[in-house]
């Protein structure tokens, strides 16, 4: 379905959003949880808005009972697969229904422009939400070349009690990106969202509720990742756990595995993308657009955010120009307004960690080229300019680390191989693009370059039919989106049928 392009006063996101009363608490069906919780603190300007629960081990321990109970008794999982479509379809019209209600909800709590909440986020979860919806009664076994003395089947089993570990970056669609693989296959999902931002996965979690998805077969359990996150990853009934966020934390989900029962883990974790212009790129208004997109788009708070800029040194110049003319139109400012680029960022802590990159690019010898700026007349006070670094070096920090936030790293090279040389010079390898004419050089970068997503002339992370995640340090164990994100959420079986 198309999305026309959507506008909403504040008045409207404020009035849409408290709606919600702001609370987001456990989803699990049963009288003995905890009661403690979190202010949730709006970054737009610092004031609380709410609660949150925070949860405990023993909340996760009782929501693992119930998944298993559920997964074991069948309610969801032995639903024919175009029941569970319906329900799922279902699902998807109540959330257009309650669209801006759920845009509004991710723009307060996470501080998003409220433009990319009802013209970007919102529709990109649905869609999520509806291909796998559509894909429920699509998915085939095999048989296998056995001969007469046998029929082989190959079968996929849901995998059983699955965990979901969020991000704050883009909180509707990274609930999307688990949750709706993991139900259509059957299997019983427990969400935790990040702490920062759980408004919209708990009014996503009513709404499936509304629809029929069973209570046991989706629950959610708020709270901080210490405690509800590391439950599940070292609960020993947890049968996999699909963790998006930091490197940092992806290593201890595989190390919980280790020590408990050896659950299937799949990560998508931090980036350092590199951008390549070379020296026969057109650099239109078009690829213009898409280097700042790559750079800025949702603060750069993105995992496949281009934060590394390698350009051939004949293009540098006008290249920089051009960018410098560009970010006019990224104005910084309230989530609310409607023509906001760049909002605040996550929280203070995140917001003191960019400023730390920004002091060290400058203390390291890199040239400000563009922004550079704290915003501090803004509301909370977290604005920061989107902000350009010439001559950066590789071995310099801003080379090197995920900041999350809007500094951009220029370097300049002056042939192919060192340009691809640069841009394997990482740990990371979420995504990259590159602008060029030269079919054959493409084709060759794209090879060369270890990503899990390669574009060319633009910027994309491609949609939700391909499948989407990272080499080396930037993933684990599978990938979201298209039909490949099903195979984390299954176990082949082999059935061998002797004649
Ligand atoms: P984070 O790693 O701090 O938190 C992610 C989740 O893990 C949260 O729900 C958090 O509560 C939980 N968590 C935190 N500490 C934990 C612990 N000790 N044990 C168990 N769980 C714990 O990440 P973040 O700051 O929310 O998100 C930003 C990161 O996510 C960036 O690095 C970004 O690149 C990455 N990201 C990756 C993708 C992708 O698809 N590859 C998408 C979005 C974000």
């Amino acid at each position: 379905m198309t999305f026309s392009k959507k506008q909403i006063s504040k008045e409207q996101v404020f009035e849409q959003a408290k709606q919600q009363k702001l609370w987001a608490g456990h989803l699990i069906d049963h009288k003995n949880l905890s009661t403690a919780t979190l202010d949730n603190i709006t970054p737009i300007d610092n004031s609380i808005i709410g609660q949150i629960a925070s949860g405990t081990s023993d909340d996760v321990d009782i929501a693992v009972q119930i998944a298993r109970d559920s997964f074991e008794n069948g309610e969801w999982r032995r639903l024919a697969p175009a029941e569970r479509k319906a329900i799922m379809q279902r699902w998807c019209a109540l959330m257009h229904e309650h669209f801006e209600e759920l845009a509004a909800l991710d723009c307060v709590d996470a501080g998003k422009p409220i433009t990319e909440c009802l013209n970007t986020d919102m529709p990109a979860t649905i869609e999520t939400f509806e291909w796998y919806a559509e894909a429920a009664d699509k998915v085939f076994g095999k048989v296998a070349p056995t001969g007469s003395a046998a029929l082989g089947l190959i079968v996929q089993e849901p995998i059983g009690v699955v965990g979901a570990v969020l991000p704050w970056n883009f909180p509707a669609q990274m609930y999307a990106w688990k949750v709706a693989p993991a139900l259509i296959m059957g299997n019983s999902v427990i969400v935790k969202p990040a702490e920062l931002t759980s408004l919209s996965a708990y009014r996503l979690t009513e709404l499936a509720y509304e629809a029929g998805v069973p209570k046991s077969a989706l629950q959610m359990v708020c709270g901080l990742g210490e405690n509800v996150g590391a439950a599940l990853g070292q609960h020993r009934d947890v049968d996999m756990v699909s963790f998006t966020g930091s490197t940092e934390v992806g290593r201890l989900f595989l190390q919980y595995s280790a020590q408990s029962n050896l659950k299937e883990i799949v990560l998508e974790c931090g980036g350092k993308s590199p951008q390549i212009v070379f020296d026969d790129a057109v650099l239109d208004d078009a690829a213009i657009n898409d280097i700042l997109s790559a750079a800025f788009w949702n603060m750069s708070e993105n995992c496949s955010c281009g934060s590394r800029l390698l350009v051939h040194s004949s293009q540098k110049e006008s290249l920089l120009d051009k960018l410098k003319d560009g970010l006019k139109e990224w104005k910084v400012g309230s989530p609310y307004d409607v023509d906001t680029a760049i909002g605040p960022m996550i929280e203070k802590a995140h917001f003191d960690k960019v400023c730390h990159y920004l002091q060290t690019a400058k203390d390291e010898g890199a040239t400000l080229v563009a922004g550079g700026s704290i915003r501090e007349d803004l509301g909370s006070g977290w604005y920061v300019e989107p902000t350009i670094f010439d001559n950066v070096s590789a071995d310099m920090t801003l080379f090197k680390e995920e900041v999350f936030g809007p500094l951009l790293a220029v370097t300049s090279f002056e042939s192919e191989d060192e340009a691809v040389k640069l841009a394997n010079e990482t740990n990371f390898g979420l995504a990259a693009s590159f602008y060029t004419q030269n079919i054959k050089r493409a084709y060759r970068v794209a090879s060369a370059i270890k990503a899990g997503t390669v574009s060319i002339n633009g910027f994309s992370e491609g949609d939700i039919t391909t499948p989407f995640g990272g080499y080396k340090q930037s993933g684990f164990g599978g990938r979201d989106n298209g039909l490949e994100a099903l195979s984390q959420y299954t176990q082949t079986k082999t059935v061998w049928l002797v004649n």
